[in-house]
């Protein structure tokens, strides 16, 4: 914390593939909610890839349908900094189950911009390791890697 007491941080957010079409809209929420985004890039994940971000979820019996959905079309990702961005962003986004979100935080992200409980428009990290690791994911540094980039994720 500085001596404001503030916490600055920095999260990963996604605007996932039945969402794209929105971006205008939720650039504008990430800025309502006192956040700035400091990387921003449309790409699309392989599946292999989506595997690879969604690996805690692996042994779960939504696992194949997230996979699948996730790497459908193209994707928004976005480093957002801010204080507490983490939990800021996560506050943007609602529920995770859209049904959910409609009824209890109609002005979120994912009440307006979902379908249900896969189809759910946006992504957050949710603590700082994760963060640190799917900023990495897409966005990662070069530094230490030499003249090429090893990360396993890269635009092709
Ligand atoms: P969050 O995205 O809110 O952090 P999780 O990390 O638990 O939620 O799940 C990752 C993603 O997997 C969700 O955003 C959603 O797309 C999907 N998902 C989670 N739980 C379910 C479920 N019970 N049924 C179907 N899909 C789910
Ligand atoms: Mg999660």
């Amino acid at each position: 914390a500085n001596k404001l007491g503030s916490k600055k941080e920095r999260t990963l957010a996604m605007i996932k593939p039945d969402a794209v079409t929105k971006v205008g809209s939720i650039i504008q929420m990430v800025y309502d909610a006192g956040l700035i985004v400091t990387k921003a890039k449309m790409t699309k994940l392989t599946g292999k890839q989506a595997a690879d971000f969604y690996m805690e979820h692996q042994s779960k019996s939504f696992f194949n349908n997230l996979v699948q959905f996730v790497s459908s079309g193209p994707i928004i990702v976005m480093e957002l900094m801010g204080d507490e961005a983490v939990s800021v962003w996560r506050k943007v986004l609602g529920p995770t189950d859209s049904g959910v979100a409609r009824k209890d935080a109609p002005a979120s992200l994912r009440a307006q911009f979902g379908t249900d409980g896969t189809k759910n428009a946006g992504h957050g990290s949710d603590s700082l390791a994760s963060a640190a690791r799917e900023l990495e994911f897409f966005f990662p540094s070069t530094a230490g890697h030499g003249p090429t980039n090893t990360a396993k994720y890269q635009d092709s």
